[in-house]
């Protein structure tokens, strides 16, 4: 089965959430950067939520980027999704290990360390929105909690997990996200705040065969689910678009690599594909017809 993500309202609609599934796509992004548990836990953490966050988006074509900087090994990871549930990130280091915290579980706050967390929405607008926070414990769901609170005032709750097996492939991953509406009453926020503290993790909820549904009416009953989408790691890079990069480093640079007679490959850090340029071909970019020579 495909990875789902539903969205919908709970408690009289003072309440939406999204919650998701993401067993397939942490996998996939696994097997590209063949990264370790802990880089794969904390990379799948990062695109669960972002897969989440961005089915929050109005339009279609609405662009999600999430990016952590730390100081811990991982240093960086980024995250880009759409509104569609197509989801693609790279990490700095994908072979980062370290001991496992005291309960048994992956440190990914220890790998990430102390920094910021930026979130760009490009919503098709002339700039995109940019909002970027310190860093609450490198944990990342604590992270996107703290991020709602302070940069978009929503107070929402999000937790994330991932479960690596012994053999490093992914068991189990997925998420929740829910934000209290503007006229959420006091009733509903202490109530939710109850459900919250007796949670279960994440991974522990998963392991137990929840679905997304069941995952959130663990924490909201009333839950109504108004619409699911599936999820996937999707990277989108083209020849084109490769091209257009190569294009950018100017002409110098590429006059060069011709005089230098040397083929180049330019390759995409999020799904690992290579593309291949000959000296030719590079030659033919830089050549354009008269009437598309720019001034
Ligand atoms: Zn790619």
């Amino acid at each position: 089965m495909s990875d789902l993500m539903i969205r919908g309202t709970a408690c009289h609609e003072e309440v939406r959430f999204v919650a998701a599934v993401t067993d397939e796509t942490v996998e996939e992004a696994r097997r590209i950067h063949d990264s370790t548990p802990l880089c794969t836990a904390a990379l799948g953490r990062l695109l669960t939520a972002g897969a989440m966050m961005s089915a929050l988006m109005k339009n279609e074509e609405d662009r999600l980027t999430l990016k952590i900087d730390g100081d811990g090994p991982i240093r960086q990871l980024t995250v880009c999704s759409d509104a569609c549930g197509q989801v693609r990130g790279l990490m700095y280091d994908p072979k980062v290990v370290l001991p496992l915290k005291e309960n048994g579980h992956l440190d990914v706050g220890g790998g990430i360390g102390r920094g910021t967390l930026t979130v760009i929405q490009d919503l098709g607008l002339k700039e995109p929105y940019s909002g970027q926070i310190p860093l609450v414990s490198g944990e990342i769901g604590e992270d996107l909690t703290a991020y709602y609170a302070t940069s978009e005032q929503i107070p929402s709750s999000v937790g994330l997990g991932v479960l690596v097996g012994r053999d490093t492939h992914v068991l189990h991953a997925g998420g929740f996200l829910i934000q209290l509406l503007p006229f959420a009453s006091e009733e509903t926020i202490s109530a939710l705040e109850e459900s919250l503290s007796r949670m279960h993790s994440v991974t522990d909820c998963l392991s137990e065969g929840d679905s997304a549904e069941e995952l959130i009416r663990r924490l909201l009953p009333d839950a109504r689910v108004e619409d699911s989408h599936s999820i996937r790691y999707h990277c989108g890079c083209t020849r084109e678009r490769v091209e257009k990069a190569l294009l950018s480093l100017g002409r110098s640079e590429l006059d060069q690599m011709i005089s230098d007679g040397k083929d180049v490959t330019l390759h995409c850090d999020f799904c690992n594909k290579d593309y291949l340029f000959t000296v030719p071909e590079i030659r033919q970019m830089i050549a354009p017809p008269p009437s598309t020579v720019s001034p």
